[in-house]
């Protein structure tokens, strides 16, 4: 009898071990104030910023599907390595659909002033290491120049920028063209993080052909080329899906991630150097030899 108390002692014990251990989220709008701390501790100040878009993708695919998957693959990441998790931001650059309904394209200004708030509202609740994670192909100016700016002046923290992973081995035949918005790729994806938002059935009606509009040399750069070349917003051919390419890819997204994490946690040369610099650029004259 003695012993049956014992062991349905331990069993409680042990369950509400992992209940205590399961509501640490790493969701920072799920934590309470006094979890937040513990979190923080745990995350060893380092926070992820996934960064997603409201954008149309194709015919047949939701306008927050840069959202959706690069939250979907940051939540699994932390399952591997613990990091908190900064609440849904959108706040991108993506004036090249503003043609199509349901995009949200703040302005230039709105999207440097809002990021560097948001950055140093985390560093001051004690992320000192802010990792944004991009989910969106329009953000890769925006992001490397966003970082480039933490140099104006002195941060306490520092900004890393992630985005990309290995590339996947094409489970089906390969398919000629590219497939950079809402095609084979994307949609393969979404029917993993998201497979009941996918409207497969709609994936043909419009065309993901590259229209090939301009006719200039790879050397010059202009704002209007995606729209020459993909006026739908559509880049590929999202009907090519399979669950099974997309769970290969994202796979190898959220490891890409887990990997990320554990060097930025492990790195403490990035702010020891940035201070250093910040030091030297007040005194430039004492810098020469
Ligand atoms: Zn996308």
């Amino acid at each position: 009898m003695r012993r049956a108390w014992v062991v349905v002692l331990v069993v409680t014990l042990a369950m509400a071990g992992a209940v205590s251990a399961q509501t640490l989220s790493a969701k920072w709008e799920e934590l309470t104030a006094g979890d937040f701390r513990e979190a923080l501790a745990k995350a060893q100040g380092t926070c992820l910023l996934p960064f997603g878009i409201i954008e149309k993708h194709g015919p047949h695919m939701p306008l927050g599907t840069d959202l959706l998957d690069v939250r979907y693959v940051t939540e699994h990441a932390v399952l591997q390595e613990y990091a908190v998790i900064f609440p849904a931001y959108y706040f991108g650059q993506i004036f090249e659909a503003k043609h199509e309904p349901g995009t949200v394209a703040y302005s230039p200004e709105t999207q440097l002033k809002l990021l560097q708030e948001t950055t140093d509202e985390m560093a001051r609740n004690g992320c000192k290491k802010v990792v944004i994670v991009n989910g969106h192909g329009g953000n890769e100016s925006l992001l490397p120049y966003f970082a480039q700016t933490q140099l104006a002046k002195p941060h306490d923290y520092v900004v890393y920028v992630q985005w990309g992973h290995e590339a996947t081995k094409k489970v089906g035949a390969e398919k000629s063209g590219p497939d950079w918005h809402a095609g084979e790729s994307e949609t393969s994806n979404m029917l993993v993080t998201n497979p009941n938002l996918v409207h497969m059935d709609r994936a043909k009606n419009e065309s993901g052909a590259d229209q090939k509009r301009l006719k200039l040399p790879e050397s010059v750069y202009t704002g209007i080329w995606w729209y020459a070349r993909f006026p739908y917003h559509y880049s590929g051919d999202g009907s090519a899906a399979t669950k099974e390419q997309g769970e290969a890819d994202v796979q190898s997204w959220i490891n890409t991630v887990v990997r990320a994490i554990r060097a930025i946690k492990a790195d403490d040369e990035s702010l020891k150097l940035q201070n250093e610099f910040y030091e030297k650029s007040q005194h430039p004259l004492d810098t020469v030899k």
